[in-house]
């Protein structure tokens, strides 16, 4: 997508601090870090959102959750870590590329 800054990113038009890369998705940090450690796990293909996963496409998502799994086992969340995705305006989405956050490196907390 034009305008999309995570496509951007995937097309190296932004620059990032990239993690981890496949033919699927990609794994970066991100600019405004929630927590000691928090990264983002994009498809390479642009889905606006979470509702947008279909059957046409739902296999880079489970893909996406076997990245997760190894990189936080790579970086040593050994204690935990969370994942979210944020949908559409009432859950605050501000960028309209699919992107699970994962967050870790210190207790996070109850989630409400
Ligand atoms: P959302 O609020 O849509 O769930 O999350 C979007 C996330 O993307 C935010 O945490 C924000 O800090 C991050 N972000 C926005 N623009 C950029 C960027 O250009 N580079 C990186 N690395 N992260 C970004
Ligand atoms: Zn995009």
């Amino acid at each position: 997508m034009e305008n999309c800054i995570f496509c951007k990113i995937l097309r190296g038009e932004i620059p990032s601090k990239k993690l981890y890369e496949d033919e699927l998705c990609l794994a970066f940090y991100d600019i405004a870090p929630l927590a000691p450690q928090h990264f983002l796990v994009i498809p390479k293909e642009h889905i606006k959102a979470a509702n947008r996963i279909d059957k046409s496409n739902e296999a880079v998502v489970g893909h996406i959750f076997t990245v997760i799994g190894n990189l936080t086992s790579v970086l040593g969340f050994s204690d935990g870590y969370r994942v979210v995705t944020n949908c559409g305006k009432d859950a605050g989405q501000t960028v309209e590329h699919l992107h699970f956050h994962v967050l870790g490196g210190k207790e996070l907390g109850s989630f409400n």
